[in-house]
């Protein structure tokens, strides 16, 4: 081989991957056992490399990208957005300056059109960043320092139901994981009483953030973007809308409502490696707020580049040229092939949703959007596990566990691009199966 031949190793990364995504919606959805992973062997040559990966790693692999992976909110991969996903390796262009190269302005022209497309103005300031988390990470930093420069202090943070990567984010930008108060949260819902937090704001002095969840990750819930922006806009509050995978709902004509709002956001976080089914790591992280963005996130240095480098809005430096997949699902699918995913993967939760019900279940929420979740009347968290373990084990399908409303729950997240509406009967045949008859309803 010749150093600068690229060919053979692409051509074994092409067939490995070729067989996997091939056999993804036939094979196991979790693999049966797992041995232990090879330690990298030392100068076994090209063949043999990718000879061991062939038997010893693709074999154990989850199929997370596939159909009936219900886990967390896990999207797979459209064939565009793994093309598009290569070339940024192979381009291997480094994001964090502007000089030299198209990359960047591609990067906010992907952005605008996205932005566009979820409701957000074009004052929103937006960027590539690895997740859901860092995009929570950037809000909440920004918030932090709009609170030392308003306020002088440390801000507040309320919310009915924050994802664990706010409290994250609190603890890394030293507001502070003691920092946040919840609020209660609707009867029956996951989305946050705005009277009770009109009156939480209305008694607290200091700096205040507001997290408003565009699909809470149990329920799919959305809470009342608009209710919350005049409550933020009254008190002098900040508004962080974490809308991971629920801002997606902008993308169909009947759910676009439920965003209604989030154009009153001061931050929004919304993934990209979830709902818009593009490899991981890929989210966008918006703030109306770059000059604190800067503050806070600047690396001036003699041998860097100046403002507008993006290194200086984000925790990255040096990041990939992540806006590739995001630019060729949308130039191959359009808004509209989008939604049309959105929509269906919605009407699968809608449809497990009464199957389950069919099979004495107690679905706990709404459906109203991608999730369901729900419970075996009369199980507790150990009857739950065993449930769920029969179910996970008989490899059709992939679901977690939860807590709601006080129950030991399992949720189920569509939110593949790939899934059809006769994945459910099969599911449901499974769900079925795993149902023994101490707790069947
Ligand atoms: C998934 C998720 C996150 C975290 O996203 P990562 O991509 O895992 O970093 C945050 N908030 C919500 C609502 C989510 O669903």
């Amino acid at each position: 081989m010749i150093p600068h031949d690229y060919n053979p190793a692409l051509d074994h990364a092409r067939r490995l991957a070729d067989t996997f995504l091939q056999e993804l919606h036939l094979r196991r959805v979790t693999p049966e056992a797992l041995p232990p992973a090879p330690m990298p062997p030392d100068d076994v040559g090209l063949d043999r490399t990718f000879a061991l990966l062939a038997s010893e790693v693709a074999p154990y692999l989850s199929a997370s990208p596939g159909p009936r992976y219900l886990g967390f909110v896990t999207g797979g991969v459209t064939p565009e957005a793994l093309a598009a996903d290569w070339l940024a390796s192979a381009w291997d262009q480094n994001l964090s300056s502007r000089i030299g190269s198209i990359a960047a302005d591609l990067e906010d022209r992907t952005v605008a059109a996205y932005a566009g497309i979820f409701g957000l103005e074009p004052v929103m300031h937006g960027q590539f960043v690895s997740g859901a988390t860092m995009a929570n990470l950037v809000g909440m930093a920004t918030a932090r320092q709009w609170a030392y420069r308003v306020h002088g202090e440390l801000p507040t943070v309320f919310a009915g139901s924050a994802h664990s990567s706010i409290l994250k984010a609190m603890a890394i930008t030293g507001i502070g994981r003691n920092r946040h108060v919840s609020i209660a949260t609707l009867p029956g819902r996951t989305c946050v009483d705005t009277a009770a937090l009109r009156v939480a704001l209305a008694q607290h002095r200091g700096p205040a953030i507001v997290v408003a969840s565009a699909g809470e990750v149990n329920t799919g819930d959305f809470d009342d973007l608009r209710g919350l922006a005049d409550i933020c806009a009254a008190a002098g509050a900040w508004l962080h809308v974490d809308g991971a995978f629920g801002l997606f709902a902008a993308f169909d004509d009947d759910l676009r409502s439920l965003v209604a709002g989030v154009e009153r956001a001061d931050s929004v976080t919304v993934d990209l490696h979830k709902w818009l089914n593009v490899p991981y790591d890929n989210a966008l992280a918006f703030t109306r707020r770059p000059d604190l963005q800067k503050e806070v996130f600047a690396a001036s240095s003699a041998y860097l580049g100046d403002d507008p480098d993006p290194l200086h809005y984000t925790p990255e430096n040096s990041r990939r040229f992540r806006a590739l997949p995001a630019w060729a699902v949308l130039a191959v699918r359009g808004r509209a092939g989008i939604g049309r995913w959105v929509a269906a993967n919605c009407r699968q939760a809608r449809a497990l949703a009464r199957g389950l019900e069919g099979l004495g279940l107690d679905v706990l929420n709404e459906v109203p959007l991608n999730i369901v979740a729900f419970a075996l009347r009369g199980a507790g968290t150990a009857a739950r596990d065993a449930f769920l373990q029969r179910l996970n084990g008989t490899g059709e399908v992939f679901m977690t566990p939860t807590h709601l409303h006080g129950r030991p729950a399992i949720r189920a997240a569509f939110s593949n691009w790939a899934t059809a509406d006769e994945d459910v009967p099969r599911i449901l045949a499974a769900v079925a199966r795993s149902i023994s008859g101490d707790f069947a309803g």
